[in-house]
Formats: structure tokens, sequence, C-alpha cells
């Protein structure tokens, strides 16, 4: 049996949340003595796609149709159907993404599959197959009993570990499959977000909000994310008025990131920020209010001016980092 994962890509390369989701996969298809199949875009080379068996993949499908991409979900919910049939396979996975998101709750229809989202760690299989689940923006946990004989799960992004080792995997092209229902949607275009680290899927993240008082005082969070090797991103007023881009904006109603490390600086921490921002595995709060309620929520705290406080660190970091 074959435990199958979706790959996502970022253009050309796979993404890390993929990298995660197939490492989850690997880790359980070790357990059960099953193989590893990974379908991805032919956007990705076929050296990139060999590496995945690094991180235990045995075969690729590599799919090669324009329909085939990420964000096109009909499309790839109907492809991974077919691979999933094909190969009767019992497990399919994919990461927590908005196009996962779509996928998988299409694929729970179409093999009368049991579908766990947003999930963390391995499923207990002694009693069932129960996997842990973060629910309510990462305020709770969820222990869910996936019933069906198929499963489908979404992997929650920086939740499992990346761990690479040797090997290649096969790469076949396969066609995608596709109704004529599902070609109803078209991506006409897409358009990258500008900079060379992308926020969503960012292992460090520096943000900033009102406190920092006008769009002219980023150059220091600039040069903090710079330094860090950093995204950086902002509070919703912020992005609403201008000070920065509103691909930038994390929370509730924004971009939810989980990166490792997320420095909060003149940020208040209401709920809708934290909504976005609280799976994050560090959080680091700057605050000139000793009182902020982003202090509740983080694991360090830095009671002080952010004026005073961040070139200090942006030294500090230089001399330490270089
Ligand atoms: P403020 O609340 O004004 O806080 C500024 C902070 O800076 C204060 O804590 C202050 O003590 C500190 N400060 C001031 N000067 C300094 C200094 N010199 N040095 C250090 N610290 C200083 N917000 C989001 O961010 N994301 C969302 O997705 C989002 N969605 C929303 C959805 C809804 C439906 C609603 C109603 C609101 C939403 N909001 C969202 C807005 C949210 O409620 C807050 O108003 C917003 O997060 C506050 O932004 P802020 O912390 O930058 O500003």
């Amino acid at each position: 049996m074959s435990v199958i994962v979706y790959i996502e890509n970022d253009g050309a390369t796979v993404k890390k949340s993929s990298l995660e989701a197939v490492c989850y996969a690997s880790a359980y298809a070790t357990s059960t003595s099953d193989t590893v199949t990974a379908v991805a875009s032919s956007l990705i080379s076929d050296d990139d796609l060999a590496q995945l068996g690094k991180y235990g993949v045995a075969n690729v499908k590599k799919v090669d149709d324009a329909n085939f991409t990420d964000g096109n979900i009909l499309v790839i919910a109907s492809t991974l159907a077919s691979v999933a049939n094909e190969l009767a396979s019992k497990l399919i996975l994919m990461s927590h993404s908005s196009t996962g998101e779509g996928v998988s709750a299409r694929l729970g229809v179409k093999l009368s599959a049991s579908v766990a989202t947003n999930v963390i760690g391995l499923p207990e299989t002694a009693a069932g197959f129960v996997v842990k689940r973060s629910v309510y923006t990462s305020k709770a946990f969820s222990s869910t009993n996936l019933s069906r004989e198929i499963k489908v799960l979404t992997i929650k992004k920086n939740s499992y570990e990346v761990l690479e080792g040797t090997g290649s995997a096969i790469v076949e092209a396969i066609s995608a499959v596709a109704s004529e229902n599902d070609l109803r949607v078209k991506i006409l275009e897409t358009k990258k977000q500008e900079g060379d680290i992308l926020l969503p899927e960012a292992d460090l993240v520096v943000s900033a909000g009102r406190g920092l008082k006008g769009p002219e005082n980023w150059g220091m969070i600039e040069d903090l994310a710079k330094v860090l090797g950093a995204a950086t991103a902002c509070s919703k007023p912020v992005s609403d008025v201008g000070w920065r881009p509103h691909h930038e904006h994390v929370g509730q109603t924004g971009i939810k990131v989980s990166p490792n490390l997320y420095i909060a600086i003149g940020i208040s921490g209401a709920i809708q920020h934290l909504a976005g921002v609280s799976s994050s595995k560090v959080i680091v709060a700057i605050n000139i209010d000793p009182e902020a309620p982003f202090f509740k929520a983080a694991d360090y705290g830095i009671v002080g001016d952010a004026f005073d406080v961040v070139p200090k660190l942006v030294e500090a970091f230089k001399a330490e980092l270089g």
C-alpha cells in the first residue's frame, strides 16, 4: 500500500510545508511497512522531484498539465482521487493551506473518506486511527478518530520536523484527471508576493504595529528582519492606513503564520491579531506598556521603547551573526 502526499510548489520548488507532510507520511509508512508516493506538478524539475527520495518518497507522479496547479483544487482533487484508486491507497496527505483545505474536502467526498484538517503529530492506532488536531485558531486541541477505511489529512504547517536522509525517488509522468466540471475554473495569472522570504512560509517573522508611529520608522524593522533572515509582517491597522502593504497583514483577517520565531514590536496583542500568530513556536513581544496583552501570549517579553530596543537588537545580532 502507498501513502500519497500532494506536493505544493512555490513556483518551481517544493514548499517546506510539503516536505513536512512528506516526512509525516514517511514516518507513518515506516511504521506500517508501506511506501510513500508523491503527486506533484511538472513545474518542479525532475531533479528536485527525485530529491524527495531523501525524505522517504519512493515514487513521484509528475503531473504534466497546466491545469494541475496550486489553487486549482478541482483538478488536483480529481487527479489525487484517481491516483489513490489506482494504488488502493488508504491514506492521502497534504499540507494545511488554502489549497489543502479545498482539496481535502473534495477528496473526502470523492473517496468516501474520513477527513481531518490541521493535524499535528502521528496517529494513535492502538484503538482506531486517532489524530490530534489544532482547533479554534490554536487555542485548543481535538482528538479525532477517523473511522472510514480511507483517510485524508492536512498537516499543520511547522508541526512536523523535516528530516533529510539519503535516497532518490523514481519520477514518472502522468496526465491530470479532470472532468469538464473541474475545468470550469481557470487560473489566468498567479502573482507571487515580492521579497526574498515569503511570509506564509517564513521560519522567522519580525512584525510591527501602530506603536511604530509611522511608515518612516520601518527601517529598523527591516534591518532587524534582514540581519535575522526573517520576513516582515504588520498588524491590520498598519496596512489599513497604508504604512505597509496588505500582504504583510497577519491575524484573523490576514495571513496566518506559524514560524519558529515571531517578534512582535509595538503591537498590543488584540485577540484578532493573536488568532493569526499564536501557533508560532516562540513569541517575543516588545512593548512600552508592561500591561500590553501580548505579554500574556509571549514566551519572552521586553518592556521598553521600540526606538531604543530595536536598534540595540540589530547591533547585537549583527555582532553575533555577522
Ligand atoms: P494598537 O492597538 O494601537 O497598539 C499599539 C501598541 O504599541 C500598544 O500596545 C502600545 O503600548 C505599543 N507602543 C506604543 N508606542 C510604543 C513604543 N515606542 N515602543 C514599543 N511599543 C509601543 N488586527 C490585526 O492585527 N490583524 C487582524 O487580522 C485583525 N482582524 C480584525 C478583525 C476584526 C473583525 C476586528 C474588529 C479587528 C481586527 N483587528 C485585527 C484589529 C485589532 O482588534 C487591533 O485593533 C489591532 O490588532 C491593533 O493593532 P496594533 O496593536 O498595531 O495597534
